[in-house]
């Protein structure tokens, strides 16, 4: 079945779990691997400009180098604290590296005057972005390690400059930086980086589970990956889900996906749905207090109502249609997913306005608190910094309230926060750091893709604002939309 066949059914998938397990499984890959970031010329700039981490090191080495080699254990068990899946105290120091050996690298190193192996530099990762150094003359906040030659060593050097104490052999989950307070404001912007995060664990999960196992998952796979292109907040996975939707008959022929990452196939595993360095193995406002509470789910909740604020009218019912199929078939906790199914299927009327989307989405997530306030006290399974509220709090949203003694709903100041909130708040730090690819330029991140689709009837306003937003993408997504053009309209999806 065609691309477009498929569209024209309005089907698709996704597949998302927020159990232990399946961040097990994720950490079990993980494992394997280094955890140092490995960068070169092409994602230098882009990765150190992308990361929440407030500081970073770049370890300059040549991998011929016998001195590089032993060292590269000592940079690992430090790496191994804050970057990765595992990390004990992750997105506070992003630990990387540059092989110099590369030809590709060379103008790179020289830019940093690279003159022994290893050479180490720290600052805050932005200050290395289109930077250069120069021995003695340089006045930048990159400085060289000088006291690093051990992993003792280099630890204690980072201690010394943030002031902290980490050692090589802390055990527990120390989230001194979990943004505890429910009523900063201002706080949602770090979880531009969740969302991102969320999305790219929720497709990581579909390749492990190779959840696409049906015509009924493809379509649903298809459809929330069209919402996605037309409505992430971020460019890169705009950009990544379009990848998806212009190649999805090479990848899955017939429905028959490829899973691999690797050998230079056209497989799902090839299409990173927002880039390759995403992601990145931790959550910034959905980092819990204890390092299995909280991250992917919360990270998914913030997506859906990212989403649920950037849709027009007339894609209101194909977002909600997207989100209920995307959960029922692919999140892998079976207790949400049934209850989230049940409140789907309670909704009888189909969604003509956007704001009133906007509100099941939220009051479906306030009966969910509601119910694990409950389960999350009788059973001590909550994070203790993070207890389960009916949201917003009145110190978040005091208009929200009709009465100051109880919970009664002034819904049009509720539509108009969540609007707000999830809104340009949310992206407000990812438009201040530009948090885009290298050679991407500055994305106003929600504005630019959400076109005036209310005049046409859904589904064929979700698919034109993906043909636009493709457009943006390059030629090939072009292509597919000349393919959009040339089908004829749907008026329906049903
Ligand atoms: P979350 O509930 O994940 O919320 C994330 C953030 O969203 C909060 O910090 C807050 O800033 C904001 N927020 C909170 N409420 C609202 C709201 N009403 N509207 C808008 N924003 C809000 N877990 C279970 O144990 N059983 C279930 O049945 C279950 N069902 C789920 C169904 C779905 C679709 C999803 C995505 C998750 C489900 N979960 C379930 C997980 C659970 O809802 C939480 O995500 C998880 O316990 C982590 O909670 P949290 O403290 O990070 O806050």
């Amino acid at each position: 079945m065609s691309l477009v066949h498929l569209l024209l059914f309005f089907g698709l998938v996704i597949a998302a779990s927020s159990t232990p397990g399946s961040r097990l499984i994720l950490r079990e890959i993980a494992d394997q691997k280094d955890r140092a970031v490995e960068l070169n010329t092409s994602n230098f700039d882009s990765v150190l400009k992308d990361t929440p981490a407030k500081y970073a090191v770049v370890e300059f080495f040549a991998h011929w180098c016998p001195a590089c080699r032993n060292y590269k254990p000592h940079y690992e068990k430090v790496a191994r604290l804050f970057n990765g899946p595992d990390a004990i105290h992750p997105g506070i120091v992003l630990m990387t590296r540059v092989d110099c050996a590369l030809k590709t690298n060379t103008k790179l190193c020289d830019k940093f005057s690279v003159s022994h192996y290893p050479m180490l530099f720290w600052g805050p990762p932005t200050k290395f972005v289109s930077a250069t150094w120069e021995p003695q003359k340089d006045k930048s906040e990159i400085l060289v390690i000088d006291d690093g030659r051990t992993a003792d060593r280099l630890l204690n050097w980072i201690n010394k400059q943030i002031d902290s104490s980490y050692a090589l052999d802390d055990q527990n989950f120390e989230n001194e930086h979990a943004l505890s307070n429910h009523t900063d404001y201002n706080q949602i912007s770090q979880a531009v980086y969740d969302v991102e995060e969320a999305t790219a664990e929720a497709f990581d999960i579909i390749l492990l589970q190779k959840a696409i196992k049906s015509s009924e998952t493809s379509a649903s796979f298809i459809r929330f990956i069209q919402l996605l292109a037309a409505h992430h907040l971020s460019r890169r996975c705009r950009k990544g889900a379009a990848e998806i939707l212009v190649n999805y008959d090479d990848l899955c022929p017939s429905g028959n996906c490829s899973y691999e990452k690797s050998g230079g196939k056209d497989t799902l595993g090839n299409f990173p749905i927002c880039g390759k360095d995403v992601p990145r193995g931790y959550y910034m406002f959905c980092r819990g207090s204890k390092n299995d509470t909280r991250g992917f789910s919360c990270g998914l909740w913030v997506l859906m109502h990212s989403l649920s604020v950037r849709v027009e009218d007339g894609e209101s019912q194909f977002a909600f249609t997207a989100i209920c199929d995307f959960v029922n078939n692919f999140f892998m906790c079976d207790e949400c997913r049934l209850h989230f199914n049940d409140m789907c299927l309670s909704v009888k009327t189909p969604f003509k306005k956007a704001r009133d989307f906007v509100l099941w989405v939220w009051s479906t997530h306030n009966k969910v608190n509601e119910r694990l306030m409950k389960d999350e006290a009788s059973l001590g399974t909550g994070d203790p910094k993070f207890p389960k509220i009916i949201w917003p709090p009145k110190e978040l949203c005091p208009l929200c309230y009709l009465s100051s003694k109880s919970i009664e709903w002034d819904h049009d100041h509720v539509y108009n926060f969540l609007k707000n909130y999830y809104g340009p708040k949310l992206v407000s730090l990812y438009k201040e750091k530009s948090v885009i690819g290298s050679n991407e330029e500055t994305v106003p991140a929600t504005e630019d893709l959400t076109v005036a689709t209310n005049a046409l009837v859904v589904p064929i306003g979700a698919a034109l604002a993906i043909a636009i937003a493709s457009c943006a993408f390059g030629a090939l997504a072009c292509y597919w939309r000349t393919q959009q053009k040339n089908r004829k309209p749907r008026r329906s999806w049903n």
